[in-house]
Parts: C-alpha cells; structure tokens; sequence
C-alpha cells in the first residue's frame, strides 16, 4: 500500500452528535454578545467555543497590512440610544445591539430634527417590526437601525437627544481562532467559519457552533488527512489566517461553514471547481441525510471561499447549508434570532458535514504489494471501502 503503511483503514465511528440541549444552551450563551471584526465581544465568543475545542487565538494588530486590505481600529461601545421630544428613551443598544450601525463612530448630540437624523438611520419598509443589520467597517459613519413601525409612530417625535459612547483604537487589534488536528499526511483540510456579527443566530452562531462540533469530532479520530479549524471575522480574518500560514500549497480542500440550522431545506454550495473530490463527496454524503436538498453552483460571493478560491489560493470548499444567506427573508436582520434556528436543523447539516469528513477520509487510493489472487479484504477492515466513490484501483 501506499501512502497508507501506517495507517489503520479509516472505519466509520459509530459517533454521537451532541444533545439539542447543549446546542441550545450554546446558541443562548453566544447570541446576547455583541460581536464585529473587533472588540471584546470577539474574545468572549471563542473563551465559549473553546469549552469545545481547544483554540490558539492569534491576534493581528490595528492597521496592519493584509494583502488589499487594513486591519481596521479596534471598535468597542458601551451604550447607545435615541430619547424623543419627551426625554423617553425609544431606542436602547442594551436591548439590542443591532439597533447600531457596526462600528459607528463616536455621537452626541441634543435637539436633533427628525430630518436631521433620518440621515443616518436605516429601517425596513415591507418589514415594519424588524431590525436590520448594517455595518460599516472600512467608512467612518454613524447610524441607527430601527423598525420602521417605530419611525411611523407618535413616539418617534422630534427633537431627539442621541448617543453613541464607542470608540475605535489605532492600537488595538483583531482575533481569529486556530486548532490543529495532525494526521498521516502533511496535506490539510481547512474547516473555516467567521464569527463577526453581532445577535444574530443562523447567520452566524450556526457556523461558529457547527464548525466547532465537527472539529471535535474529527479530533477523537486517527486521519489520514491533517485538518485546520478558523474561526475568524469574515473577509479580513480569513486573509489574515492566508497571510500567516507559512505552506498554504498543503491545503488540499476544506468546507466555509454557514448559515446550518434554519428551516429551510439542506443545500450544498459547490467548491469553484464543482468537480472536485470535496464536491463528489460532499454531494454524496448530503443525500445520504436528505434527498430534498438544493444545490448551489459556485459564486465568487458568500462567505470567505471568496477569499481561499481566489487565484493565489485555490483552495477549493464547499458549504453544506440549512436556510442558506440570501435565501431566507430573516436574513441580517433582528428575525434571525433564536426562535429561528433549531438544535435539531444544526445537528441535521453536522451530521452531513460529519459524513463528508468520512467519506473523505476513506476515499484513498491503495496500491498492491501482494500479486498473488485476490487480497482478503475483511481482515485488513476493507470492508468500508466499498464506500469508495469513483476510484477502482485497489
Ligand atoms: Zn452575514
């Protein structure tokens, strides 16, 4: 055999997925934070995560170069919110941390017209109750995000008192989360999500609990391949992970976890090459868990396979999702919250993700030494290999 002297065939665990309860209780520590591509709430989030798998954060400093792009300040607010004519407060930041523009600048303002601060507020008109969800990273700006039911009302009556008490530190920086599972072969597998919205739970506490659960997973096995997990703030920590990897050519293929526990049916994103083993495979084990499911050719959009298909990298990933972004209407808004996403929709996509992972890892290709006949394949555990997709050399 090749490749695989030393290696015990990969068998199937019989492996337990977690309970809905722990999925659940992880889902209700992790949504109240108040996450972006910076700040506090980023730390508290993988302190959470690493009760699951053991993380190394790396921390990269404020303004430093990463390919076209600049690790922003170090955001961090404390309190914000909008009194109305009546010196009532009608919008309250510690009630929810969307009611803010991601990284607003500093505010502080009295007897401010309705006109005046219409300029930086940002509303839903077809959804009157909901809050959307509005950054903006790479501009200084300042704003609001309301329900636009509120806007209509009496209560939103003019002259406004608001406050936005931030900060932004040239010296500060940002995080990602690092773990490492060695296997057989020096050739990797990344297993990627980020982690930089705020309260929102399909669109982005799934990825984060997801990727994290496969991990731990994949650690209590022996793997032929070695696999990577990072947690990292969307586009700008996914390049800062590219920039420090020292042998990104090691990186054979992974998954870009998203969006994995709303309602909506199971999808997979295929990689950039669409034909790739990752695609045959996660393809495979994806009908395995549910026949009804969407698929979804690539697009240079999404989530950070943006960054690990770009032409230096090519790195192909594919996503398995549960409601996946842009397809559901709750999407970056306060509607995706905990009475959206299930434990049980979360374990459905780890289970498809889990399954994927085995395929991957029993889909080697072996050379004989023994010419003689046929070999006796039960006592060397080949069995399993009948799972075997597209290859036939054995
Ligand atoms: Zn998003």
């Amino acid at each position: 055999m090749t490749k695989s002297d030393n290696y015990k065939f990969f068998k199937p665990n019989n492996y337990d997925l977690p309970s809905e309860n722990e999925v659940e209780k992880l889902f209700e520590d992790l949504y109240p934070i108040n996450r972006s591509l910076t700040g506090e709430g980023n730390e508290r989030t993988l302190a959470i995560l690493a009760n699951i798998v053991d993380l190394k954060v790396h921390s990269v400093s404020s303004g430093t170069k990463v390919f076209d792009w600049t690790v922003p300040e170090e955001w961090s607010i404390d309190d914000a919110y909008i009194k109305n004519s009546s010196g009532k407060k009608i919008v309250d930041w510690k009630e929810n941390n969307l009611h803010i523009l991601n990284y607003s600048i500093p505010v502080k303002k009295t007897l401010i017209s309705k006109k005046e601060l219409m300029k930086n507020i940002y509303t839903l008109p077809e959804k009157g109750n909901w809050i959307p969800y509005r950054t903006s990273y790479y501009e200084r700006n300042w704003g609001f995000c309301l329900k636009e039911n509120l806007v209509k009302s009496k209560e939103f009556s003019e002259p406004f008192e608001i406050l936005i008490d931030s900060k932004l530190d040239p010296k500060g920086k940002m995080i990602f989360g690092e773990a490492f599972h060695k296997g057989i072969s020096k050739k990797e597998i990344i297993i990627s999500s980020y982690f930089c919205h705020p309260s929102l739970a399909n669109d982005n506490l799934s990825g984060i609990i997801t990727a994290s659960y496969l991990f731990n997973e994949i650690k209590k096995r022996e793997t032929y391949y070695s696999y990577r997990l990072v947690l990292c703030p969307e586009t700008i920590g996914a390049l800062a992970f590219l920039s420090k990897h020292k042998d990104l050519s090691s990186i054979y293929s992974g998954f870009v976890i998203s969006t994995t526990a709303g309602p909506g049916p199971l999808g997979i994103k295929h990689s950039f090459m669409g034909n790739h083993e990752i695609d045959t495979l996660t393809q495979k084990a994806v009908e395995s868990v549910d026949k009804e499911h969407i698929k979804y050719p690539f697009k240079p959009d999404g989530s950070d396979e943006r960054q690990y298909s770009s032409p230096a990298f090519r790195i192909p990933t594919t996503t398995i999702t549960k409601s996946k972004y842009y397809e559901y209407d709750e999407y970056h808004t306060s509607a995706d919250n905990l009475d959206f996403v299930k434990s049980k929709y979360l374990l459905k996509s780890l289970d498809a993700y889990i399954k994927t992972f085995e395929y991957l890892e029993a889909n080697r290709v072996l050379e004989r030494k023994i010419t003689q006949g046929e070999f006796q394949l039960g006592k060397r555990g080949f069995i399993a290999f009948y799972w075997r997709i597209n290859k036939s050399k054995c």
